[in-house]
């Protein structure tokens, strides 16, 4: 038999299978569902979420290629502090620590948060998100462009994550305590930094905009936004273009860009 071995289309191909049994298990029954992991991002792409009948681009290949490689960073991390719970805490955190269960911030909000520790006590959670990084990320974070925060989404999601679980668990949000987990891609170098609950107002405010801006708008008032210059669409300029999978959509509603 001769058997034709591209290596990098087989890779594809399973990719494109794995996001599919991905997106049956995690959003079949909620097709409308506004997402955490968009927290901060451009209003108009939640109003997207909202009405399936606008469907997102794919992402490219190499695009699936850097998130699936930062998902099996993930699923190893997750998998380390399992095992290192039920070494050393297995009754103060004996089978509380859930990992990729979806959370409700709302009836219409969900999220699926990548680490979370509950005390059996009910008085400590804990909520780590783990995010890989390129350099210049890294940069802003702890190298030469330190302080230069474009924007806040990381921190509304990481604070939308906590306040679901809190509700859910029934934790008081002053038991909470949040934190990134850094992992730099280039040479896999990491850091943990913790976040304020400062974030917590500002996940709330957030949220309560964005419910109100994809509820009390139809398709024509839509059509009067114009992107980069309409508040909140987008709150950052670089979410337009290629790393927008609504772009074309956008651009036919609103006929702009
Ligand atoms: S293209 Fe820009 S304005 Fe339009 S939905 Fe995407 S991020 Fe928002």
């Amino acid at each position: 038999m001769n058997m034709l071995l591209d290596l990098e289309q087989i890779y594809h191909e399973f990719l494109l299978e794995q996001n599919k049994i991905n997106q049956k298990e995690r959003y079949t029954d909620e097709p409308t569902a506004l997402h955490m992991s968009s927290g901060g991002h451009c209003y108009l792409k939640h109003w997207f979420a909202k009405h399936p009948e606008y469907i997102p681009e794919e992402n490219d290949e190499q695009s699936m290629r850097v998130m699936r490689l930062g998902t099996l960073i993930h699923k190893d991390y997750e998998n380390a502090i399992i095992w290192w719970l039920e070494k050393n805490y297995p009754d103060t955190y004996p089978h509380d620590v859930t990992m990729e269960t979806k959370v409700y911030y709302s009836e219409t909000v969900i999220g699926h948060p990548d680490i979370y520790i509950v005390a059996n006590t009910k008085d400590k959670l804990i909520v780590i998100d783990i995010k890989t990084t390129h350099s210049y990320k890294w940069d802003i974070m702890f190298g030469k462009l330190k302080d230069y925060n474009p924007n806040n989404f990381y921190e509304i999601q990481l604070a939308s994550y906590t306040m679901a679980i809190a509700k859910e668990k029934n934790i008081k949000l002053e038991h909470c305590e949040m934190y990134f987990f850094w992992y730099k891609k280039d040479n896999s170098e990491v850091r943990m930094t913790p976040l304020s609950n400062f974030y917590f107002a500002e996940a709330s405010t957030y949220w309560k905009e964005v419910d109100y801006f994809v509820n009390n708008n139809d398709v024509n008032d839509i059509a009067s936004i114009v992107p980069k210059h309409s508040a909140h669409c987008p709150n950052a300029k670089w979410e337009c273009g290629k790393y927008c999978s609504h772009s074309i959509n956008c651009q036919l509603l609103t006929g702009s860009l």
